[in-house]
């Protein structure tokens, strides 16, 4: 249950980045997922499913970018897209490799719902219960 972790970790990211906004007003999450997490897209889709709905966070919605699998070459200085595991430069052959993308699930962007929005929406039903003055939260 790899994936669950990783989304848990994620979540508390999520939450942290959001701030000083609410966890509640986060309404997507994107993130990026490499292939050398080890990881399924929708494994990792799942567990945010059954994760979120323990938390503030149970109307927000999770996006995942699949990335590519990259690295750099140490001998000759290439940038290459590894495919089908092959950890070989691209360019030389070589084995001196270093990754350079696709090992993590990050987190990429969030979207927050808007602060004003929701005191456009007070300030409406304030006129009509005219105790303003007396709002909180
Ligand atoms: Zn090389």
């Amino acid at each position: 249950m790899h994936e669950f972790s990783l989304v848990q970790l994620l979540i508390a990211q999520a939450v942290r980045a959001a701030a000083p906004a609410k966890p509640e007003s986060i309404r997507m999450i994107h993130v990026a997922l490499g292939p050398l997490t080890g990881v399924e897209p929708v494994l990792v889709q799942q567990a945010f499913e059954s994760l979120k709905a323990s938390t503030a966070l149970n109307t927000c919605e999770l996006e995942i970018l699949e990335q590519p699998l990259t690295a750099v070459c140490l001998e000759c200085g290439a940038d290459f897209e590894i495919n089908n595991f092959v950890f070989r430069c691209a360019n030389c052959n070589c084995d001196r490799i270093q990754i350079t993308q696709g090992d993590e699930l990050r987190l990429v962007s969030l979207q927050v719902e808007e602060q004003a929005t929701t005191q456009m929406l007070a300030a409406c039903s304030s006129t009509t219960t005219s105790n303003k003055g007396t709002q909180d939260e």
